[in-house]
């Protein structure tokens, strides 16, 4: 199983507010729940959001743009730009 899920934000929509709040994806896979940043609505995703959901992550591991991303170079750039 590869690791991309806890690096991929990814963007819900609140039935209420329509604000969008964006949750790593390995937790919104492990809860299947969100909370609206803006208004606290607590909101389980539906089967249609969770199979979406389900296939970018395994399009952005296939792809390999967050392998890419997530190696090396994160360590060394990061730590040094939030300083
Ligand atoms: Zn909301």
């Amino acid at each position: 199983m590869s690791s991309v899920a806890p690096l991929v934000q990814y963007p819900i929509p609140c039935p209420e507010c329509n604000f969008y709040t964006s949750n790593p994806a390995s937790v919104l896979l492990q809860s299947k729940t969100f909370e609206c940043r803006r208004c606290q609505h607590q909101q389980a995703l539906n089967d249609k959001q969770l199979a979406t959901l389900k296939r970018t992550v395994s399009h952005l591991q296939n792809c390999g743009l967050y392998q890419t991303a997530t190696t090396d170079h994160a360590d060394a750039e990061s730590s040094e730009s939030f300083a």
